[in-house]
C-alpha cells in the first residue's frame, strides 16, 4: 500500500513510499483510509520536537483518519465491517483511575496514533476498535476536519460549564479551534465575543473584536467586560491574560491551547478577590468525541477545511503556507 512515510526528521525525507498493508492484531480493525488531516503534532513528529519527540522512525504520519472498517482482528465480532468510522487520535490506556472513571482525556498514559504507532495518511491503518468511531452520514473529509479539533473544544466548555446565558469570551479566535469555540458559543446558547489579533471570520449570533496589541485588547475589552467565561484556543499568553482580566467576579477561564507562549502572566492579587478559575484541558473523552460529531452531524459545528491535497502531494501540505483557518485535508484514496 503507499503510505506517507518519515524517514528522518527533515520535511525532505517526508516521501510516499510502498509498504506492507498491517494486520489487525487483537482488539483491533483494519480501515481503508479515505481522508486524514495535517496538524500541528504531526509538524512536531517530522521535526523531532516537543510531544513529536517520542516517535520512532520510520514513522507512517496522520493521527485522524477516516474511512471504512474492511477487516477486524482475531477472534473478533465482524459486525461493523464496510462501517464508515473516523479515528479517535488519542489512545487511552485502559487501565488507570481516569480510565476506569471514563476520563480518557486525563490518561496520563495516554499514546497517539501517528507518533507511537503507525498512523493514517496510507491507504490503510490499524487502530483499537474502540478508536474507530462511528461517523453515520457525515462525509470523510468533515470528519477527519472535526474529530481532533471539536471534541478538545467541547472538553474546555464542558471543563467549566458555559451554557446559556453565559457572557462567553474566546481568544484566539482568529484559527481553527477558534472558529469551532465560536460555533460553539453560538450552539450553547452563550452570548458569544471573539477575540483575535488578525482579521477573523464571526460565524452567525456571534462577534469578533480584532485587536493588533494586548493593550488595544484589553481597553476594547474593558469597554466589554465583564465576560462570565473566558476560552482560550490560541495558547498566546497576554491575549489569555487580557480575557482573564475582563472575568466577571467568580468568572471562569480554560485553556485547550499551548502551541505559542509557555507562560501566562496573571494578577494574582485582582484573581484572588475575584475568585476566579482556571483550568487546563487537552484530549478528550470517547463520550465527548460522540458528542462532538454529533453537533457536526446536525450541522450545528461545523469545522472549516482550508486546503486538500492529494497523499502524493503531502510535503506540499506542509509547506503551504497557512492563509485562512481550517484544516488541510490530504485525500488518500
Ligand atoms: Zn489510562
Amino acid at each position: 500500500m503507499r503510505a506517507a512515510l518519515l524517514t528522518d526528521h527533515t520535511l525532505e525525507a517526508l516521501a510516499v513510499a510502498e509498504v506492507p498493508v498491517p494486520a489487525p492484531g487483537a482488539g483491533e480493525v483494519l480501515v481503508r483510509v479515505e481522508t486524514v488531516g495535517v496538524n500541528q503534532l504531526d509538524r512536531n513528529v517530522i521535526a523531532g520536537i516537543g510531544p513529536g519527540a517520542v516517535a520512532k522512525l520510520p514513522r507512517v504520519l496522520g493521527i485522524d483518519p477516516a474511512g471504512t472498517i474492511v477487516a477486524v482482528g482475531p477472534g473478533m465480532s465482524e459486525a461493523r465491517l464496510g462501517r464508515p468510522v473516523v479515528v479517535k487520535p488519542n489512545i487511552p490506556c485502559g487501565e488507570c483511575r481516569s480510565c476506569a472513571a471514563g476520563r480518557e482525556a486525563d490518561c496520563p498514559a495516554q499514546t497517539v496514533l501517528g507518533v507511537h504507532r503507525n498512523g493514517g495518511a496510507a491507504e490503510f491503518v490499524t487502530v483499537p476498535e474502540r478508536n474507530a468511531i462511528d461517523r453515520g452520514e457525515i462525509p470523510a473529509a468533515l470528519a477527519t476536519a472535526a474529530v481532533h479539533t471539536v471534541p478538545i473544544v467541547l472538553n474546555a466548555f464542558e471543563a467549566i460549564g458555559v451554557g446559556a446565558g453565559d457572557r462567553l469570551l474566546v481568544t484566539g479566535a482568529g484559527g481553527m479551534l477558534g472558529q469551532i469555540a465560536l460555533q460553539l458559543g453560538v450552539a450553547s446558547g452563550a452570548d458569544t465575543v471573539g477575540a483575535s489579533r488578525s482579521a477573523a471570520p464571526a460565524p452567525d449570533g456571534a462577534r469578533v473584536l480584532r485587536a493588533g496589541s494586548p493593550a488595544e485588547l484589553r481597553e476594547r475589552l474593558a469597554a466589554e467586560a465583564p465576560f462570565d467565561a473566558v476560552v482560550d484556543v490560541g495558547g498566546h499568553g497576554p491575549t489569555f491574560a487580557a480575557g482573564i482580566a475582563a472575568l466577571a467576579w467568580g468568572g471562569r477561564a480554560v485553556t485547550c491551547a499551548a502551541s505559542v507562549d509557555p507562560v501566562l502572566e496573571l494578577d494574582q492579587r485582582s484573581f484572588y478577590l475575584r475568585r476566579l478559575r482556571l483550568l487546563g484541558v487537552a484530549s478528550a473523552d470517547f463520550a465527548q468525541v460522540r458528542r462532538a460529531l454529533k453537533l457536526v452531524a446536525e450541522g450545528r459545528v461545523v469545522p472549516p477545511v482550508a486546503a486538500r491535497f492529494p497523499l502524493e502531494r503531502i510535503a506540499d501540505a506542509y509547506r503551504a503556507p497557512r492563509t485562512a483557518p481550517g484544516k488541510v485535508i490530504i485525500d488518500v484514496s
